[in-house]
This record gives structure tokens, sequence and C-alpha cells, in this order.
């Protein structure tokens, strides 16, 4: 399969491994499924880098529904104020959700702009949802929950229609279902979007976002040069939250003025943001700080904490999984670690070399000086081996 972007069919390639399950796959018995094959990829040409995969799942969301992602939601203002711009009736608009995800923003908009009609429905749902049921063309292009989430669309009953896609362009494993997605935009329909601003992740020289349900790490650069071969009107802006991870956001209408290619794109990149020569310097980094005798706790157990042992961290490390999420009690993890899966709270960390925390900044800030206090000497890091204080 060619690059997304550019359809160029030559990649740096590494592989992240081999049977590896959903990095949100925490069951309660041994797992059925079997897992997958996952490859990080960057084009040589135009350097988009994706995860390419043998597993059929059109849209890996998340395993199961009491998995929970935190995303910004201080940047809800701006995108009202675009909103605002369309000049619409809002009275006579209804708005759509495609996921959970989309809910908060959907009652924002809904207040703010006085729109009384709002359909929060979660049609990403599960990963399982997006597995292929047959292999026809037919279905492939037309799977179910996304059939279910046109229709709810295509049933209002309101001039305008406002659609919400948070992380769904990332997410989306196959680009028929993006071209999909965008066909919806018509002069009474416009979408926002809501992705991770990968340009500023790369600047940041951290691999954290890298796991295996997510499959595009899109640059604004090549989120605008889809919109434009399709024609789109668009406005895009970038916000750095100081809670969770930094986030691309736009919205779609072709009552925006069109967008020229912003100049600003070009000066943020950096040039040497190849994925897969960064994920080899830093298995070397991890492999150079943890030596024989050592013990690695892993405090946080969502998508960074289990892609740091899936693909990352050398086979023979002996590390344990930790986190406190009630959801997540019994549970048995992803990935199998040697010394097991743990709570954090009362948790005897003595023993340990080096503690690893892959929550959020902010809740590493508070988990920090509580091992310090608790005696802990050993060495505390982030997911980028960075020491943490
Ligand atoms: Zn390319």
């Amino acid at each position: 399969m060619g690059c997304l972007i550019c359809n160029y069919a030559d990649f740096d390639q590494i592989s992240l491994g081999s049977k590896l399950l959903d990095a949100s796959d925490f069951h309660d018995l041994n797992p059925l499924s079997r897992g997958f094959d996952y490859v990080l990829a960057t084009c040589k040409n135009c350097g988009h880098s994706a995860i390419q995969t043998d597993n059929p799942c059109l849209l890996p969301t998340r395993k199961h529904d009491f998995i929970k992602y935190g995303e910004p939601t201080e940047h809800y203002s701006k995108i009202t104020s675009i909103i605002r711009e369309l000049d619409l009736n809002f009275s006579d608009v209804s708005i759509h959700t495609f996921s959970y995800k989309d809910f908060q923003l959907a009652n924002f908009l809904a207040s703010e702009l006085k729109i009384s009609d709002v359909s929060l429905n979660d049609h990403a749902n599960c990963s399982d949802d997006w597995i292929p049921t047959d292999t026809s063309t037919e279905y492939l292009t037309n799977p179910l929950p996304l059939e279910k989430f046109f229709r709810n669309i295509n049933s209002s009953l309101k001039s305008h229609q406002i659609i919400l896609i948070t992380r769904f362009l990332d997410h989306v494993a196959s680009y028929s279902l993006i071209q999909k997605m965008l066909n919806l935009i018509s002069p009474t329909r416009h979408l926002i979007f809501d992705l991770n601003d990968y340009d500023r992740l790369f600047k940041n020289k951290t691999l954290e976002f890298i796991w295996n349900e997510r499959r595009n790490f899109f640059r604004r650069s090549a989120l605008e040069q889809i919109f434009q071969n399709n024609n789109l009107n668009y406005s895009i802006f970038s916000y750095e939250s100081l809670m969770v991870s930094p986030t691309l956001t736009g919205v779609i209408s072709s009552r925006l003025t069109r967008s020229k290619k912003s100049a600003e794109t070009d000066s943020t990149e950096d040039s040497t943001a190849n994925l897969v020569e960064k994920l080899i310097s830093l298995r070397k980094l991890w492999r150079n700080r943890l030596g024989e005798n050592h013990k690695l706790g892993i405090i946080g157990s969502s998508h960074k904490g289990v892609s740091l042992a899936q693909f990352v961290l050398d086979n023979h490390v002996a590390y344990s999984l930790h986190d406190d999420k009630e959801a997540l009690r019994g549970k048995i993890p992803p990935v199998a670690p040697p010394l097991g899966f743990h709570p954090v709270s009362g948790f005897d960390f003595s023993e340990y070399t080096h503690i690893a925390i892959t929550t959020t900044l902010v809740i590493a800030a508070k988990i920090s000086p509580k091992l310090r206090a608790s005696g802990y000497e050993g060495e505390i890091l982030d997911f980028d081996c960075r020491k943490l204080d």
C-alpha cells in the first residue's frame, strides 16, 4: 500500500512487534484475540508517518468502553468563534457527534450558540465494531457504524448540520473512510475535527503518542493537502494544553473563506521528524539505562505505559505495570509484565532501581514527590527516558 498522502510506496520502517494486542485490551480472562503485527513507517517522499498492520480493524478506537482518555477542552471557545463566523441561524441547526469524545464539545456549542437539536451518539464505540464481518468492497467502504452515523445526519430536520469527528482522522485505518467523511461536507453541512498536534509533538522530541491503535500521525501540512485536493474551505488552529497533549483543531465549511496553505506550517515543521530513527534512538536510551539487575516499575497503564512495554523496552527487562484506576482492578493487561500488574498506592517500590511515569504531566508532578517522600531513591523517568526530577 502506498503512502496515504502522496501514494509513494517506499518507506523507512521499523517493527513495533508481532502478535501485539490492542493497547487498550485489558481483559477478564486470557485473550481470545490473537494479536497482530505492527510496523511504524515513514514515507521517504513526503515524510508522513503511519502504522501499518495486518489488523483488519477499520477504526481502532479502544477495546472496551471502560477505557477513557483525556483530551483538551480549553480551546472550545475558539471553535465556537469559528462556528459563529459561518453566520447560521442556530435555531435551524442540528449537531451530530461521531463518538463519546465529542459530547462535551457538542454540549458546549449547544449552550453557547443556543442550538437545541443535539444528537449525542457514540457511533465510534469500541474497536471490535469496526472489524469487517465480510471482506467485500461493499462492506469495507460502508461499515455499519459509519452507516448509522450517516443515517442520523440524514434524518436531521434542520437546514444545517454541524458534524463533530474528534480523533477520527488519526485513528481511522482506511483512506476511503476519510474520503467518505469528507464527502459529507456540503453547503449545509459543516465538519469540526480535532486530533493531536503532531508537528508540536515531533518538536517536543517525544514519542509517547505512538501506540498501536493510532494509525496516522497527520501533520498540519498533510491534512491541508488532503483538504485542498478535495476543494474544501477550512480554518485550522493548534492549541497547546497544559493538561494533556497539544491539539490541532479545525472547521471545514464552504462558508469559510478559502484558506491558503499556512505559511507558518513549514517553519514549525521539524525536518528531522523521522519517527523510525527516533524510535531506534529511544530504544537505545532505555537499553543503556537498564542493566541486568535493574527493576523497572511503569506507573500508568494507559496506552503510553503499555506501548513502552510493547515496543520500546527490550524483551528481557524486568518490569511491573501499575495503575490505580478502579475499572482496571483485577483485569489482565495487554502485555505480560514479568513482575506483575499492581496498584500504585500502597505498593513497595524500595527494591526498584527505576520508575517510569507514563501518566499526564500533571499527574506525574504529583506522583514524583510522593515517591520521594516515601523514601524512594531510584531514578524517576518519563516515557522518553528523561529524568522527571
Ligand atoms: Zn508520502
